[in-house]
């Protein structure tokens, strides 16, 4: 069966996904406001997936683990951003239940996937990859790289994790969801990460 995309409507700053495939839903990046549409939306969750840490992207998830009793993902990498609400936006600190170690498939319910890890922008930022899309959440936007002036960002590891992208995905075309702004696709960002590398040589 086909996996369906839904995404939190316009006027929200970030993007949360549903991933929904026979009965399963996925979450990606429950950040604010996420709740209410996600209760609305996603009978039959089996967990969130977070692209990276930042308080944007996992404001959602305490209160995911305790209203919908369902399990939080991320790279071991950023864990402890979940733990305090470092930018004092109100978040609730939570912990994680599954911190990703490496670059495995992993199967929820009727879902497949993985994380890669592209650090840079935070140290355990990745791409939540599918068989047939990539979420790609502050690492790749539709026209350019994400940010990697914060305090726990690289621009030695964004430059490397750029050239492991031009590297990896060498004849692949999946679609590629950002976590800001539209969707794009991985030869469209590969027209433009060669920019980047060189301005960050
Ligand atoms: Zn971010």
């Amino acid at each position: 069966m086909r996996m369906l995309v839904k995404q939190m409507g316009r006027g929200y700053q970030t993007n949360c996904y549903l991933l929904v495939k026979s009965g399963d839903v996925l979450i990606v990046d429950p950040g604010i406001g996420a709740f209410e549409w996600i209760a609305a939306n996603a009978k039959g969750a089996v967990a969130a997936l977070n692209t990276h840490g930042h308080f944007d992207h996992v404001y959602s998830d305490a209160i995911l683990q305790k209203r919908l009793r369902i399990p939080i993902y991320i790279r071991q990498e950023d864990n402890y951003m979940l733990a305090r609400d470092y930018c004092n936006t109100g978040m609730q600190p939570c912990v994680a239940d599954v911190c990703v170690r490496d670059e495995e498939w992993i199967e929820i319910g009727a879902f497949r996937f993985r994380f890669v890890l592209f650090s840079g922008h935070t140290p355990g930022c990745s791409m939540i990859e599918f068989e047939d899309r990539i979420f790609s959440g502050d690492f790749i936007f539709s026209d350019c790289i994400g940010r990697y002036d914060f305090l726990d960002s690289s621009a030695s590891d964004m430059k490397r994790s750029l050239e492991r992208f031009m590297d990896l995905y060498d004849a692949d075309d999946r679609a590629l969801y950002p976590g800001h702004g539209e969707p794009t696709s991985i030869q469209k960002a590969k027209a433009f990460v060669p920019e980047f590398i060189r301005a960050l040589s």
